[in-house]
């Protein structure tokens, strides 16, 4: 469908879907950001497909329309497209440079057989020369092909090593694109595509290798409130603040994301639960430990707490079941007055 939009985006409705978008913003008072006028372009060009449906539903429920929400649908919708094209471009480069290259080897073999048949000739023409002059001729003959095939093998030598720089160079960008696909734009940390394949490989290491895994759910206390009060802005910087200190916190071999608006997601691979507890229990002490600045007007925001569930997996546990209790857990901390950890196995306990 994307490609349909695009199409359009050329063809004679594309100044009407351009206004339409632009219109549809306004009365959805979305401001008309580039991000916000590819999704509204997307929707509008698909209303009934994924994003379309997750923007009607949030107009719906009047949830506000801040930059983060906007990268996270871009994220999550807008990607798979851009990368397509890039992939794309990068495949018709690769092509390119392998034609250029099969065509240079090519012309190195024809070069190669002539100066063969060159010496052939030359061989069977010294045991008939007769004479200084002939031989010289030869001589001339043999020097003029040498020269030549030297400067054909220095054309290919130049040749690879220009196709060699290209194809590092593009395979630098592929890296590059392959990051980006995976970071959420916002906090840079890992988004929501890239946490759920670690998660799904750390199970997998984990049933292969009978090693520990834990799995964490952060969320913030009040964000909409907090939305609300201070503007999307703060909200966004919020959000920056508690994925910091993740960031700091959860260094690798643990793996901290973005998993949706306000909730983050922590793999602990390799910990005991002592250890994991005492980490969350850190982060969250952490995360409230300082009173925030509203950049624009210097307001005390005062502090920011998270509330956290964990559950650590148990033998044989898909990721699916590790998440959805870590989740019971996070939801636990919040019934119980927000602003602590819970972990999945004292629910079992106390059930
Ligand atoms: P940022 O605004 O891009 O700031 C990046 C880093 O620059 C901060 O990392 C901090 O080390 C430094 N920094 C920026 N502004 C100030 C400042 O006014 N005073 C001091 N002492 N340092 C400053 P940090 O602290 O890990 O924060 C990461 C992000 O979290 C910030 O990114 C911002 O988006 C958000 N944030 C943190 N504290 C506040 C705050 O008090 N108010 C607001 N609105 N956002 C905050």
């Amino acid at each position: 469908m994307k490609e349909a939009v695009e199409t359009t985006l050329r063809g004679p409705e594309a100044y009407s879907l351009a206004r339409r978008a632009v219109e549809a913003m306004e009365a959805a008072s979305v401001w008309p950001t580039p991000l916000n006028f590819e999704l509204w372009l997307q929707y509008l060009g698909d209303p009934d497909g994924a994003l379309g449906r997750e923007i009607e539903r949030m107009l719906a429920a009047g949830e506000p329309f801040t930059e983060a929400v906007a990268e996270m649908l871009a994220a999550e919708y807008l990607p798979r497209g851009r990368l397509t094209e890039e992939i794309r471009d990068a495949g018709r480069v690769l092509d390119r440079e392998l034609s250029s290259v099969t065509e240079a080897i090519s012309k190195a073999h024809k070069a190669q057989s002539a100066y063969g048949r060159t010496l052939e000739g030359a061989a069977g023409s010294l045991e008939a020369a007769d004479g200084a002059p002939q031989l010289r001729a030869i001589v001339a003959d043999l020097s003029g092909a040498t020269r030549k095939i030297k400067r054909d093998n220095e054309t290919l030598e130049k040749k690879l090593e220009l196709s060699t720089r290209e194809i590092a160079r593009l395979s630098e960008h592929l890296e590059q694109v392959r990051r980006d696909s995976m970071t959420d734009a916002l906090t840079n940390l890992a988004n929501r595509k890239a946490f759920d394949e670690q998660l799904e490989n750390a199970c997998q290491a984990a049933l292969a290798d009978g090693g520990r895994l834990s799995l964490a759910v952060l969320d913030i206390d009040h964000f909409k409130r907090f939305n609300d009060t201070w503007g999307h802005q703060t909200g966004d910087q919020v959000l920056r603040y508690v994925a910091s200190v993740l960031s700091k916190s959860a260094k690798p071999p643990r793996v901290a994301a973005r998993y949706g608006g306000e909730e983050f997601a922590i793999i602990f691979p390799s910990e005991s639960l002592p250890e994991v507890e005492g980490a969350l229990e850190g982060i969250r002490r952490e995360i409230g430990s300082r009173s925030l600045r509203r950049r624009s007007t210097n307001d005390d925001l005062g502090a920011v707490t998270v509330s956290i569930g964990f559950a650590h997996r148990r033998s044989g546990e898909t990721a699916v079941s590790l998440l959805g209790r870590a989740d019971a857990a996070l939801y636990a901390s919040k019934r119980s007055g927000r602003n602590r950890v819970t972990c999945a196995d004292w629910l079992d306990d106390a059930a």
